[in-house]
């Protein structure tokens, strides 16, 4: 199991990736992998969690130059990457547990499963109440639950490629539907 400082090292030296649902947060929240880090330098350990059910995690709090406050759950298993379960700006209200990863090269943080493929996927992000699609995403993708796992530097292009300007390749209309 890591130490917290080597934890923080790995953060601000950029060896991390992301679950997908920090995958999703980065994008929609806009934080970049220098906000990431500068507010993991000196983050504090706000909760410990050693007996997640795959591998040990913690609660970490950082604050980036510009002083934005970052709450991120990081694994703190011996696998190479440190990978970021959840990162959010802090309140409470959406605060999602999300279990842990990686022991070997690969762990599936929802079933634990350890075999995974690359493969390539889609999301539909919302970014200030407007849908964007975004295809052919590159994933670590899991063989039995098709849980899928971001490098930080996939995640990075993709928040680069919808707040710097990018051009989309086509716009499509879009019919919702709902479930009332
Ligand atoms: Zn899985």
């Amino acid at each position: 199991m890591k130490t917290l400082a080597q934890v923080r090292r790995q953060l601000s030296s950029g060896q991390f990736e992301f679950t997908r649902h920090a995958f999703r947060r980065a994008v929609e929240r806009n934080i970049s992998e220098r906000e990431i880090y500068e507010a993991s330098l000196a983050a504090e350990l706000i909760e410990d969690y050693p007996d997640d059910k795959y591998a040990p995690s913690a609660l970490l709090l950082g604050f980036s130059t510009a002083g934005r406050a970052l709450h991120f759950q990081v694994t703190f298993s011996d696998n190479d990457l440190v990978r970021i379960i959840t990162i959010y700006e802090p309140d409470p209200a959406e605060w999602i547990e999300y279990r842990s990863g990686g022991k070997s090269m690969f762990l599936c943080h929802v079933c634990g499963f350890t075999t995974s493929r690359e493969d390539f996927v889609s999301e539909v992000f919302t970014i200030d109440g407007r849908r964007v699609l975004v295809e052919h995403i590159p994933a670590q993708v899991c063989e039995r639950c098709s849980e899928a796992t971001f490098s930080r530097t996939t995640t990075e292009r993709v928040r680069s490629l919808i707040y710097g300007g990018g051009t989309p390749i086509r716009t499509v209309p879009l019919d919702v539907f709902a479930l009332v």
